[in-house]
C-alpha cells in the first residue's frame, strides 16, 4: 500500500570520518505509515533541507547500501549511498578492482559481477543496520561502529 504523502520519522545518522575529520553524514527517515525509507547523503557545510536526498525505497525489494571504498592517489576514500535490489549490478569506482561492476546477491551480500569474488577495496554496509554509528576510512578495512545491537558484517548483510 502506498501513501499519497509519506509521514517520515528520522531514524538516524551514519557519520563518515577520515580519522578526526567528518567527511559526510548519511541519514535515513522511515515512513510510519508504510515503512518506505528516505535516505540522504549530506555534505558538510551549510546545506538546504533537501540537498543530498537520494530518494525513497519502498517494500522489501529495495535497500539502501552504504558502499565504502578505499582511496588512493586521485581517488579519495568515500562512502556512497546506493539503492540496491537483489540481482542488480551497480558500479563503484575503486582502486585495485579490475572491473567496477558489483552484483547484489539474493542474501544482499555484494560480490564482483565478473567472477563472484568479494571486492578487495570495497566494503558494503546495510544503511539501516549501520545507523547511529560511524565509519572511519582512515584504515582499511574501515573501522565501523553502531549503537544498534546488530551490526553489519563485511560481505554479510543481516536482515533488518
Ligand atoms: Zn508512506
Amino acid at each position: 500500500m502506498g501513501c499519497t504523502v509519506h509521514d517520515f520519522l528520522y531514524v538516524g545518522a551514519l557519520n563518515v570520518y577520515i580519522d578526526q575529520e567528518l567527511l559526510k553524514v548519511l541519514e535515513a527517515w522511515r515512513c510510519r505509515a508504510c515503512g518506505a525509507v528516505l535516505a540522504g547523503e549530506r555534505p558538510m557545510g551549510p546545506i538546504s533541507s533537501t540537498e543530498g536526498l537520494k530518494g525513497v525505497t519502498t517494500g522489501e525489494e529495495e535497500r539502501w547500501l552504504a558502499v565504502a571504498r578505499k582511496g588512493a592517489g586521485s581517488l579519495p576514500p568515500d562512502v556512497l549511498l546506493v539503492r540496491a535490489r537483489k540481482g542488480q549490478e551497480f558500479s563503484v569506482e575503486a582502486i585495485d578492482e579490475e572491473d567496477s561492476r558489483l552484483l547484489v546477491r539474493d542474501d544482499w551480500s555484494v560480490v564482483r559481477a565478473s567472477d563472484g569474488s568479494p571486492p578487495k577495496t570495497v566494503v558494503v554496509y546495510d544503511l539501516l543496520s549501520q545507523l547511529k554509528g560511524y565509519i572511519d576510512l582512515s584504515t582499511w578495512p574501515p573501522k565501523a561502529f553502531t549503537l544498534q545491537r546488530r551490526s553489519a558484517v563485511e560481505g554479510d548483510l543481516k536482515p533488518l
